[in-house]
């Protein structure tokens, strides 16, 4: 009888109903009741069935027991049996399909074996256990699975399939973790369930909170749709284990944009639980030094992604672009985050080409609501911040007053932000907060200096370290500032335009100090502040001259300086134009060999451009 060898006979355990019960299958069973056409038994307390008397196989007294096999199981719960006699087999016990343990509930668990389902959102390979990190949409969780010191346990198991887990909580180094006993992959109706069920979840629980602004604002309100998007996106994200890369201009406005969102997103993954460290390696932010993402930038991105997808199975992360993203010069890093399906979203405050839109999840931009870069990308930020994590709000609400004065706000929404936070801040607060915030980022070039950059922004409330910091950097800052411009001001050449505009030109290479602060846009900015108060109400343009490069301020001009340095491309032959940046404050780029003929076409541009302000 060999062939009866493989036959499972399955008990039922005492809770399972007739859901538990498969047709085709054996069960144990006991006889319970005698009627004419056949004999009732019971598969355990709760289910019952009838075998007919044409599939008896012997005489039976009450309680018997019997083994049945199950023919068919009709709408009304009868089950139909047949009594079988297989004589080698072995039983199994067939437990209560009960739903699911979720990630949220595993605490009230502990010591206890539990079903999981969820996405694979990670495997790492450590020296000892495998760690699948898995993602049911009311958290996120670990599952170790041991097979030998250092080897791939379930090497079948891929990132984003489905999966369901039966294992031991356990706490492990004060994190729970479930201890494997068995692992599958879902595949088929059941995979397409729950992963039904866990897009249902996650998207109730990435909607973002409905709160009001921070200040009543026309503007924002017309943007609160998309921003709400950006919000849901950000925590669709974290609750799914998809790392978030946050890259921003490297002055205050995008300092302070890029903070809020870190801030909220890393207490929203503290929340969560999962990893200790998940804050550090699934949330991380990068200044840019172009006010564009640079193909350099995109290239480190890509490269940090891949090595961790390869290394310690990381999904390949979120894009979020702050204070910068929203121009052509974007495109070609864009282009390569779609070679990897990389979405990327955009928060900024600079005139946007609606070409890029194609590479975007979504754009927040106040010029898509007739707004201007007078809403900074700060306030924008921060408003975002406390729509992912409405918690973090008293740690952020003076960022929107910082960014607007560090961007040279003139929009009504400066005013409003600064006298929310009037009473711990003032104007000149803000101010310094902002210097200091641009003077340490030069000196931390590519770094974020996450921790010192929160003790200038006052996050973490040490007072006495923010404002000796402050104070330090601002004194050191202004000192070089007054160096500089001691050194310029004096090569500063002027001449006023057929359309009234004085214009200003300066070399900034020959006549400032290379490699140090403040920077060439920096320099110009001061040398243009500088220029604005002493000619009281006249329309003014500056123009920082480097060998190879150009830096545009102005006051009073309706210029358009995307568009000039485009124009000028296509009209200087050998010119190697590029550039851009925002309407009236910008850059442009050329060959060395060509920066007089590029300067000249650039000032018969500005000659042309309308004029807000009268002379007096
Ligand atoms: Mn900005």
């Amino acid at each position: 009888m060999g062939s009866e060898t493989g036959i499972i006979v399955y008990h039922l355990s005492p809770d399972c109903t007739l859901s538990e019960v498969e047709e085709g299958k054996i069960y144990t069973a006991y006889v319970q009741g005698f009627a004419n056409f056949g004999v009732f038994v019971q598969l355990n307390e709760r289910v019952k069935g009838l075998i007919h008397k044409s599939n008896l196989r012997g005489k039976h007294s009450e309680r018997d027991p019997v083994l049945v096999k199950v023919l068919g199981i009709r709408s009304n719960g009868n089950i139909d049996l047949e009594e079988v006699n297989p004589s080698v087999y072995h039983t199994e016990v067939v437990v209560k399909r009960s739903a699911p343990v979720l990630f949220s509930d595993l605490s009230r668990f502990i010591g206890r074996t539990v079903q999981i389902e969820g996405v694979v959102a990670q495997i790492k390979q450590t020296s000892g256990p495998t760690i699948f990190t898995v993602a049911d949409g009311s958290g996120i969780g670990n599952a170790a699975a041991f097979l030998e010191a250092g080897v791939r346990a379930y090497p079948e198991v891929q990132l984003g399939n489905i999966i369901t887990i039966i294992g031991e909580v356990m706490t492990r180094n004060s994190q729970l973790q479930v201890e494997v006993s068995s692992l599958a992959v879902l595949t088929g109706d059941e995979e397409n369930r729950v992963r039904a069920a866990f897009e249902q979840i996650i998207e109730s629980r990435a909607e973002p909170q409905d709160i009001p602004f921070l200040i009543r604002s026309e503007a924002l309100e017309k943007l609160r749709p998309v921003m709400r998007k950006v919000a849901k996106l950000i925590r669709r994200a974290i609750f799914e284990a998809q790392p978030i890369v946050i890259r921003h201009h490297a002055d205050a406005d995008g300092i302070c944009a890029a903070v809020a969102i870190e801030l909220a997103v890393s207490a929203l993954i503290r929340e969560g639980g999962g990893d200790f460290d998940a804050e550090y390696f699934m949330v991380k932010r990068s200044p840019s030094k172009a006010p564009f993402y640079e193909i350099e930038d995109i290239t480190r991105d890509l490269d940090f992604a891949l090595k961790d997808n390869t290394r310690y199975g990381q999904k390949l992360p979120l894009i979020l672009l702050m204070d910068n993203g929203s121009t052509l010069e974007d495109e070609p890093s864009m282009r390569f985050a779609q070679v990897y399906q990389i979405p990327v979203l955009v928060v900024d405050h600079h005139h946007p080409d609606h070409e890029i839109d194609q590479y975007l999840l979504a754009h927040v931009n106040p010029y898509h609501v007739g707004g201007d870069f007078g809403i900074t990308s700060g306030m924008l930020g921060t408003e975002i911040a406390r729509m992912i994590n409405p918690a973090i709000d008293h740690q952020i609400r003076h960022f929107p007053a910082v960014s607007a004065v560090g961007d040279r706000s003139e929009a009504p929404e400066r005013k409003w932000y600064l006298a929310l936070v009037s009473e711990q801040y003032s104007e000149d607060d803000c101010k310094n907060i902002a210097l200091a915030l641009d003077y340490e980022q030069f000196w931390l070039r590519f770094n974020d200096g996450r921790e010192i950059v929160k003790h200038i922004l006052n996050v973490t409330r040490e007072s006495e370290v923010h404002s000796s910091l402050a104070h330090l950097l601002v004194e050191q800052a202004n000192a070089m500032i007054e160096e500089q411009m001691a050194a310029l001001m004096p090569h500063v050449e002027s001449r006023i335009l057929s359309n009234g505009v004085h214009l200003f030109l300066f070399d900034v290479e020959l006549f400032a100090h290379k490699f140090t602060f403040p920077p060439p846009g920096k320099t110009s900015g001061e040398v243009h502040d500088r220029l604005c108060q002493i000619n009281t109400g006249k329309p003014i343009v500056s123009i920082g001259v480097g060998p190879d490069f150009a830096v545009l301020r102005s006051r009073g001009v309706l210029m358009n300086i995307p568009r000039m340095v485009r124009e000028l491309h296509d009209e200087i032959m050998g010119g190697g134009i590029s550039g851009g940046g925002h309407l009236v404050v910008g850059s442009i780029k050329f060959v060395e060999g060509m920066r007089s003929t590029v300067i000249e076409g650039l000032i018969k541009k500005i000659s042309e451009a309308p004029v807000e302000m009268r002379n007096p």
